[in-house]
């Protein structure tokens, strides 16, 4: 398979600091670990890079905490593995993050489809290789030629929301990021559900 995960291709301005909203991490990793469980979050092994990421929106208007970088080895999370993204400019390809870990190296996507619509208000996005091969094309899907962490990544969720049913399902496919899945909610609850009962009924098949 071809690896194109786990480094930063926005331009990054990281203030090293603790997260001014530590109690919002224990819902994160309340719902990271079934996803963790399940291999939806992991590490490459034979590669050391880890996948996967969660994000909820928290803080001021635009804000949201998400997975640091490099995480998806830990079966545990806590404060110190989150980084609230303070703003973005999608146009310019910058994110700024505070944290004691920097944003995971998906926030420029998971920050785009915040920016669609203020009721979103979590973003799960997992890998695994089943769900991908059977629902590319099937589900709302990004362009194969589109890769992760980029600007065009972003504008591609925004033609998803606007053009298929992603605006009513809250789940897509990314073809040009090997074995990525993405879902939103109103709440984390909701978009790891959604995630979850997509692998339960891919075992069920
Ligand atoms: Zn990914």
């Amino acid at each position: 398979m071809t690896i194109d995960e786990g480094y930063i291709k926005y331009r990054s301005f990281w203030t090293k600091a603790p997260i001014p909203n530590a109690a919002v991490t224990e819902e994160l990793d309340t719902w990271r670990r079934p996803l963790r469980a399940a291999g939806l979050i992991g590490q490459y092994e034979e590669l050391g890079i880890g996948y996967g990421n969660i994000s909820i929106r928290c803080g001021e208007p635009g804000q949201f905490l998400i997975s640091g970088t490099q995480t998806g080895h830990l079966e545990e999370t806590d404060k110190t593995h989150y980084a609230l993204v303070t703003s973005y400019n999608t146009h310019a390809n910058i994110v700024c993050s505070v944290g004691p870990v920097q944003a995971s190296s998906e926030a420029m996507t998971h920050a785009a489809i915040y920016g669609l619509d203020t009721n979103i208000g979590a973003i799960v996005h997992v890998h695994d290789r089943v769900l991908w091969r059977n629902l590319i094309n099937t589900l709302p899907t990004t362009r194969a030629d589109v890769a992760y962490g980029t600007p065009q990544m972003a504008n591609e969720f925004r033609r998803l929301y606007r053009d298929t049913p992603f605006r009513q399902t809250g789940l897509a496919v990314m073809a040009g990021h090997e074995e990525g899945l993405l879902s939103f909610g109103i709440t984390l609850e909701e978009a790891t559900k959604k995630m979850l009962d997509l692998l339960g009924s891919s075992l069920d098949a």
